[in-house]
């Protein structure tokens, strides 16, 4: 028996792993968000397989699920959005199943920033534009320590991917311009990677109107950074004029 926290990827059925499909695939019992992850990805799980929805649940009504699948010898599908390593409450439960003596495992996920930057085509990391991504959110019923206010880190002018935070969006940008300026690029992306993905791009200065007019309020990240823009150096590795471990320069 075992519980298996599952990284469902962004929403994409194609993104998650080879691994969570073989695991869902074999689960007598699968817990889902039906709120956030695509119900597409449900259509691997066995057939007599048992569904629970945990977006009406608290969380002492799924570790009873925990409890009563570890008398019965059940395993356990615990699917998650993206990956589990942020924002995803793993933490409580894990420590819980420690305690209960319940086994469990965490099969890593494709988290939804990754599959905004593809959907924007954007590398995150720059060479002279910023080699530092910083994931974060603004401040909500989860309080950030206030040594991590978003003005502070984007004095940094680090790229930044904003999550749980597009509703809040005018928030969010007047507090990241006094760090980055107003003529940052930014894009919005919501539902990456979902059929119905919609992208707004801007700067710090105009997104908030594009963003409210379109209505996109969750399920969305804000990226930021020089790295949407247009300039930035060519990469080393490829630079003929740059040796690493597995290329002499030409001629050497
Ligand atoms: N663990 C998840 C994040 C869960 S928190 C991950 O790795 O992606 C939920 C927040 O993630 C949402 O408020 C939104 O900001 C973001 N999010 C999740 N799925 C998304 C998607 N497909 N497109 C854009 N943002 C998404």
């Amino acid at each position: 028996m075992k519980v298996y926290f599952i990284g469902a990827g962004p929403g994409d059925p194609e993104l998650l792993t080879l691994k969570a499909k073989r695991i869902l695939e074999e689960s007598d019992i699968v817990i889902y968000a039906g709120s956030l992850i695509n119900m597409d990805i449900l259509k691997f799980t066995r057939r007599n397989a048992a569904l629970h929805d945990s977006s009406t649940m608290e969380l002492g009504e799924i570790l009873e699920i925990y409890k009563e699948a570890k008398k019965a010898g059940r395993t356990v599908a615990r699917i998650h959005t993206g990956d589990l390593s942020i924002y995803s409450a793993l933490q409580e439960q894990l420590d819980w199943c420690d305690k209960e003596g319940i086994d469990s495992e965490i099969i890593p996920g494709i988290s939804s920033f990754q599959a905004a930057a593809a959907s924007l085509k954007r590398e995150l990391t720059l060479p002279g534009v910023s080699q530092t991504l910083i994931l974060t959110r603004i401040s909500g019923r989860t309080e950030v320590p206030a040594r991590e206010g978003l003005e502070d880190l984007a004095r940094t002018k680090a790229t930044m991917v904003i999550f749980l935070s597009t509703h809040e969006i005018e928030r969010v940008v007047d507090q990241l311009a006094k760090g980055y300026g107003e003529d940052t690029p930014v894009a919005v992306v919501e539902k990456a990677s979902w059929s119905e993905e919609r992208k707004i791009i801007g700067t710090l200065g105009s997104i908030a109107e594009k963003v409210k007019e379109a209505g996109i309020k969750r399920q969305a990240l804000i990226i930021v950074g020089d790295v949407l823009g247009k300039t930035y150096q060519k990469s080393k590795l490829y630079d003929a004029n740059f040796e690493h471990g597995f290329r002499k320069k030409k001629g050497s």
